[in-house]
This record gives structure tokens, sequence and C-alpha cells, in this order.
């Protein structure tokens, strides 16, 4: 019995005659209870509710109204009334780039249309011109820009350095590519990275030569475009902390109280250390140290502390990346691409990111830590490869259970999904490519396989709780936009991708609240609307289970609460 109750009891039996301490339990004062509105709690045994309260940044109720008000009603607590608006557990990124997102408010941001003005090279130099100018950017300091999609381009015309060099001749500057994997330099960037008509292209890299000589002709994909990642400028001492708070707005207004940092490198991981340590986090962050920083990270943070946060910032696992992307046709399958290989290969399937060998000892350096395991997938061939490697890890022993993910796994077979159901290995899918890339992957892959691509439907019916990723900022954040494309899979031609791998607006919901959760091994923490959860809480325009499917996208985040505290928009 809880001490307050004992204590109403022995005042009870002393005051007998006072007929108001009889049964009435004493009211466990909330700090907010929210009514009048659609409370969604992607809780099966509860799935809707009247009301809900809170109290000191956690869920102390869900229920009937009056059950709700008469339990936790007390002088002090705000009753919000939804007004007919809907409540739901606040939105989970399953994986996407954080650290990235640091550095977006200082590029110019070049996503294809309807998001972005990326239609063509010129349109794309005239928007870095106009960020040169408003941003008064000074002569030799390095431009930066994202999301450039050569996919998207009906010219078919691609831009190269050519382009850059006659608009920019005085600043480095790099166009980086949508998957995130490469980018377009310019003469001054690529002298500055070291790039020339002598660089070899290593193993699993892209160098696009210009036509004719071995001079590079400005994108560097994959492997080549490693060292040019790690040497981007990080931000200062003191832009650190007010660069973190701001990025983490962004996830904010997006519905996200969880942000994912997918491939996080020594530097990074010190950083967002220090940006926590100074309390710059309004959300939580969970960091995935990439492979190549493992033994480095480890050294200045030992496996046993992992998992745990400290001032909403936690190391979740380990990220390998085992292939690149199918729309820049580095992803590794079993069969040729249909268009050829990036630089002009003929009979190209791609390439994996290492050999057979090295992922193997990867994937078991992993296992033995006992920490949880998210692998970057894409062709089936690199599916494949990752089975074999996660066999080798458990040799024979499957007694310990493991939280390893598939990240993207989007051109995962039929005939993969039994071994993901065997080991309970979690695919994360990414279902925004049937809007985004539909007609490339045709293109690449032919039609059956694009139609195939990311199957939610599939992977839910053989009893898997996959997760769906928007990789931010590879594609923009938006989580209604997400749900939408699992939902509906339209193309961005306006044609559905897949029919039969649609899911319904439940599923798609639970994809990305507390299936994403149990990725985290957070499922008794968040992820759903019930009592001993954390507040983390968003408010839409509308109820996303009652709209007609197509207008998902077209839903709104008003505001969304971390731990009972609003977060977007900013607390008055
Ligand atoms: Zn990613």
């Amino acid at each position: 019995m809880p001490t307050a109750l004992r204590r109403a009891g022995a005042l009870c039996v002393a005051l007998v005659a006072l007929a108001a301490c009889r049964a009435e339990p004493p009211i466990d004062a909330a700090d907010t209870i929210y009514v009048g509105g659609d409370i969604v709690t992607v809780n099966d045994a509860q799935p809707s509710a009247e009301a809900l309260a809170v109290k000191d940044g956690k869920i102390v109720a869900v229920g009937p109204r009056a059950e709700v008000e008469k339990g936790h009603r007390g002088s002090a607590t705000k009753v919000v009334d939804l007004a007919g608006k809907a409540l739901l557990p606040s939105f989970i990124d399953a994986h996407g780039h954080y650290i990235s997102a640091l550095t977006v408010p200082n590029q110019v941001k070049l996503y294809a249309p309807p998001v972005g003005p990326g239609s063509d090279p010129d349109a794309i130099v005239a928007a870095i011109e106009r960020f040169r100018v408003e941003r008064k950017v000074p002569k030799g300091e390095l431009i930066q820009a994202y999301g450039y999609d050569e996919n998207a381009m009906p010219s078919g015309r691609l831009l190269n350095r050519d382009d850059l060099d006659k608009a920019f001749p005085d600043n480095p500057v790099i166009v980086g590519h949508v998957s995130m994997h490469g980018g377009v330099l310019n003469s001054l960037a690529l002298k500055q990275f070291g790039f020339s008509a002598a660089t070899k292209t290593p193993p699993a890299g892209v160098i696009v030569r210009k036509p004719g000589t071995d001079e590079p002709y400005g994108l560097i994909m994959e492997t080549a475009y490693l060292p040019v990642f790690s040497a981007l400028p990080k931000p200062t001492a003191e832009q650190e902390a007010t660069f973190s708070t701001a990025a983490q707005g962004l996830y904010a207004e997006a519905g996200v109280t969880l942000a994912h940092e997918g491939a996080t490198h020594a530097g990074d991981l010190a950083l967002m250390q220090r940006a926590a340590a100074a309390g710059a986090n309004i959300i939580d962050v969970v960091a995935h140290p990439f492979m190549t920083d493992l033994e480095t990270i480890l050294a200045a943070n030992p496996a046993g502390g992992w998992g745990k946060y400290d001032r909403h910032l936690k190391i979740g696992g380990v990220k390998i990346t085992a292939d690149g992307s199918p729309q820049g046709r580095t992803a590794f399958f079993t069969t040729p691409y249909l268009t050829g290989g990036p630089a002009g290969e003929k009979n190209w399937r791609g390439e994996p990111t290492m050999p057979q060998d090295m992922l193997n000892q990867l994937v078991k350096r992993t296992y033995d830590m006992n920490v949880p395991l998210l692998v970057h997938v894409n062709g089936d061939a690199t599916i494949d490869m990752f089975l074999e490697a996660y066999e080798f890890a458990r040799a024979g022993d499957y007694s310990r259970p493991w939280n390893v993910t598939t990240i993207h796994t989007q051109f995962l077979r039929k005939d993969q999904l039994a071994k993901f159901v065997k080991y309970g290995i979690r695919p994360s899918f990414y279902t925004l490519h049937t809007f985004y890339f539909a007609a490339t992957h045709k293109a690449n892959r032919g039609a059956e396989q694009a139609a195939y691509i990311s199957p939610m439907r599939d992977a839910i019916d053989a009893g898997l709780r996959p997760t769906n990723h928007t990789d931010f900022y590879v594609a923009p954040m938006d989580q209604m936009f997400m749900m939408w494309s699992a939902v509906n899979r339209v193309s961005r031609e306006g044609e559905v991708v897949g029919p039969d791998q649609r899911i319904t607006p439940m599923e798609a919901l639970k994809s990305q609240t507390i299936w994403a959760a149990e990725q985290y091994d957070e499922q008794d923490r968040r992820g759903s609307l019930e009592p001993g959860k954390i507040a983390d809480l968003v408010i839409l325009d509308r109820n996303p289970l009652e709209v007609e499917p197509m207008a998902i996208k077209d839903i709104k985040v008003l505001e969304t609460i971390k731990e009972g505290r609003t977060i977007y928009p900013s607390a008055p």
C-alpha cells in the first residue's frame, strides 16, 4: 500500500465519524490532463481513450474522462481541451543522420522539386549563388549544399565541376548527393580534398572522370568520398550547443522526440557529449558508433555504459554499412543493373563495402560485445552476405537474444524473410523511395523488383515488427509523409508501387512509434500512451487513422511535448 494511502487510512481510524474518510483514495494530482479529442494510444490493449493525465513528465493515467479526472484532477491541474485534435505518442526516428542536421541551417537545400529547387544544373547553381550572396560568404570559404538528386533531372544533363567552376571560381563548393554517400565538387574543392587525375579510384569507390581524360569531373561517391566526409568542417566549440538545440528544434517541429545519429564518428560523439553536458538537448538522441571508429569510441566509452541515457544522449549500439544505394547504383545485387554502373561499367551488380570475411568479423565483434547492431543493407546480395555473417557470429548458438536491425533493407527478396523471422532480425524500411525513386528503381532493376521495395506487408504478415525511417537528411524529415508513403506507396509520377505491400495506417503508425521503441530497447519507456511511460506526445490537427489515406500527408503537427513540456511550438 502506498504511504499516502496508509496515512489516510490511519487518519480515518482516528476520525471514524467523518464520512469523507470512508473509501475515497486521495487525489494523485496531475500536472496536465488532456481531454476533448482523439487519444490514439498505439496500445492494442486500450487503443483509444477519453483522457490522459501527465505528472512529473510521465503518463499517470489513460482512460475514461470521469475516472481520470476523479483520480488526478487537483486544484492546480491544467486541463487541456484538444478541441477535436488528435493526441498520439510522439514519433521515434528509426534511422537518420542527426549530426548532419547540425549543419543544415548553414547549407544550401537542393532537394528535387517539389521539396527543393534541384531540377537541373542551372537551377542548382542559381540556388547556391543566392545563398552565397545572402550569407555574404567570403572568398575562399567552403560552400556546402545537400540533397542533390541526379535521378530527378528531366533533361538528363547532370551537374559537373565545370558548371560550378564557372559560377564559383573563388570558393570551394561541395554539392552533397541525396544518398549522403557522395557529392559533386568543383575544382577548388577537388584540390582541397586531394583529388587529381593521378588519384586512383579505391575499391567500392566512384570518381567520375571528365570524358576522354583522367581528370575528376566532380562526382565522387562511396569509399572515395569517405575522406571528404570525415574532413568536412565541424561547428566551433561555441556553436556546438546552439546548433544542437537548433537541429533538435527541426525534429520537434516534425513531432519527433528521439533523433537517431546513424553513423557516429568519434569526433561527432565527443561533440554530442559536450553539447549534452552543456544542457543543449531538448529531445533524446541515440548514437550508433560507425564501424570505422568503433575501437576509438570504445576506448573512451566502454560498452558497459552503452544503452543508458546521460542528459538525453545514449549510445545505442554499433552501425555497420555493408553496401551503397540502389539509386546511386552502388547497392550490391545478385543480378546486374539494367542500366550498367555509375561510371559506365557493363554487367554491373554493384559492390559490397567490404569482403565477406571482414563483414563476418565485424558482426561477430558486435555480437561478442552484446550490444544492439544496425547494419545498412540495400541490395539482395548484401542481405545474403549479412545473413551469412549473422550465422557466422552466432556459430550455431541462438540462446541469447540479440537486438539486430537491418537499415533500408530495400531490395529484400521474399525468400530472405524466413531467416529474418527465424533469427528475430528486425527490418527497418525506407518506403519514401516508393515516392522519390520509383522511376529510377524501375529503370535500374526492372518493374518487378522495383514494386517489391521495402515490402512492409510481407514482413508484417510474416510476424515481424518492422520500423520505417526518413534517413534524414537524405529525405526531408516529415513523419506524416513517410506514413503516407507506407500506406499508399504512390510514386512521384502518381503510380501505385507494389499495391500488395501497402500497410494499414495503424501499422504505419506502429512502425514509427512502438516498434521503433523496440528497436532501441525502449518499449517499456516510450512508443505508446500507457501509465508509467514518459509523456512524449504529439498533437496532430487530424487523426491519421480516421482521415482518407491519401490525406495523411496533409496532416499537420500542432504541438510536440517532451516529458510533459511543450518543445514545439516553443513554450510560451
Ligand atoms: Zn542513413
